[in-house]
């Protein structure tokens, strides 16, 4: 038992809940993190590509992921590390994006990109070949599965360019990432409990009083946030919350293989990302001889509403096909006998943007719908939520009056309405996990 009620409960232990655990408590907010798994980070954070980049379709998720990206870059300086602590390092690799009919030429992107003076390249063919020179630049779009005809087969035409991006790479361990704000929090006063799974979301009167846990405990808490990934709409369903808003979140399954090294490559884990539209795959490269195939959910692959509770947790021919994919564009890359990878689910709003917001139950509040794409946000989703979640209590109507956030790095605020769970849905976005 808590000696005394915390003035707010983190339903969850990811890298959102940890960053927003350490912001509220540098407010001086005693709160009280829950989490149904053994620690900090076990959850979708653990199977994280954990790619930094500043690259989005609409201006303020752009604007939110260089913000972040300053985060990631001073991690130990953000989180305020002890010296002796263990901490996740940030590998700036750069992220080179190939142009294409499917991403208009990456139009929209880089002009968002130049209105808040993001630094870019343009690398036209012989750039990019310079760099990857392994890349077979012929087009196979639209991309298929191996077993459709024309698979294998140049389409028509040819990559003409891409748009490298400086300011990108990936966070070596996401897992750790999260233990390390989980940590920076304690620090602060935050606590934490794990093996504590939420069973009940209880209310009165409209407003939130806490939740149950499973051994029938009752915590009291004013204020309830939930960040519990892909469970989330588990969660809303429990405070009664899931009918009440325009956009809903979903779990949806996802595979990533993990393939030896290509010998052009590295095994530093230092190369370039890269993203292909015209395959529908990123690629960024591991430490320990690896490099991770991921999809960015082209129509032909299957879209698998899951219980992310029962879902099938082993890889599938989907993750054979993203491997296939890519060595469309990399004839030399090996297809291992035996194909190693993650299964995890993305949580998923019908615009892939995130739901960073309150609810219509008072006190209860929500950032979910991360939709595989916020993790290298979480710093700022932090402070961002633990300021809206202050000015809900203070008494604004945040439906009425969103928040302005500041965004102290590129020194603009954004409207915290552009992540209202009532919004319509936004045509800008790419509706895939690049947001
Ligand atoms: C395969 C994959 C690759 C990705 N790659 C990238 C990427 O390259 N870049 C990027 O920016 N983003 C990426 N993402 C997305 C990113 O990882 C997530 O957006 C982020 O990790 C979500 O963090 P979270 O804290 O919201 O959720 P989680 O890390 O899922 O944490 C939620 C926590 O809630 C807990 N919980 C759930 N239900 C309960 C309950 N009833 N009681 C108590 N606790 C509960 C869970 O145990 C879990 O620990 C990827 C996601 C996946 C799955």
């Amino acid at each position: 038992m808590e000696s005394r009620s915390p003035d707010a409960i983190i339903i969850g232990a990811g890298i959102i809940g940890s960053c927003l655990a350490l912001e509220m408590a540098r407010r001086g907010w005693q709160t009280l993190t829950l989490d149904k798994l053994p620690t900090a980070g076990y959850g979708s954070t653990s199977v994280s590509c954990a790619i930094i980049r500043t690259h989005y379709s609409t201006l303020t998720g752009t604007a939110i992921a260089y913000e972040s990206y300053h985060r990631w870059r001073a991690w130990g300086e953000y989180i305020g590390t002890a010296d002796e602590e263990e901490l996740a390092t940030f590998r700036q690799t750069g992220c080179l994006v190939l142009k294409t009919e499917g991403n208009h030429d990456l139009q929209p992107v880089l002009g968002h990109t130049k209105s808040l003076g993001i630094p870019w390249e343009e690398w036209d063919q012989k750039k990019i070949l310079d760099h990857l020179p392994f890349l077979d630049l012929n087009c196979f779009s639209p991309p298929r599965q191996p077993d459709a005809p024309g698979f294998g087969e140049p389409s028509g035409g040819q990559i003409a360019g891409g748009v490298y991006f400086p300011f990108a790479g990936y966070i070596n361990d996401p897992q750790l990432s999260a233990q390390n704000a989980m940590m920076a929090a304690k620090r602060e006063g935050a606590k934490f409990r794990f093996n504590a799974e939420v069973t009940a979301v209880d209310s009165n009167h409209g407003r939130v009083t806490g939740v149950t846990l499973t051994s029938g405990e009752q915590i009291k808490a004013p204020v309830v946030v939930n960040v519990a990934g892909p469970h989330s709409s588990k969660i809303n369903q429990l405070a009664g919350v899931d009918g009440q808003m325009s956009l809903s979140t979903r779990a949806l399954r996802q595979e990533v293989a993990y393939v030896p090294f290509l010998p052009t490559y590295d095994d530093e884990g230092t190369s370039t990302i890269y993203s292909d539209n015209d395959v529908g795959c990123y690629l960024r490269s591991e430490v320990g001889n690896k490099v991770l195939i991921g999809s960015e959910n082209p129509a032909c692959d299957p879209i698998e509403w899951v219980d992310p509770d029962t879902m099938n947790e082993n890889l599938t021919d989907q993750a054979l096909s993203q491997v296939m994919r890519v060595a469309q564009r990399i004839p030399e890359l090996g297809i291992p006998r035996h194909l190693g990878g993650v299964v995890a689910c993305y949580d998923v709003t019908p615009d892939w943007i995130p739901i960073y917001d309150k609810s219509d139950l008072d006190g209860f509040y929500l950032a979910i719908g991360t939709s595989g794409n916020q993790f290298k946000n979480a710093p700022v989703v932090g402070e961002m939520m633990a300021e809206m979640i202050a000015a809900g209590e203070d008494g604004v109507d945040l439906d009425r009056s969103p928040l302005e956030f500041r965004l102290r790095q590129l020194d603009r605020t954004i409207d915290t309405g552009f992540f209202s769970r009532n919004r319509t849905v936004n045509d800008e976005s790419s509706f895939s996990v690049l947001g």
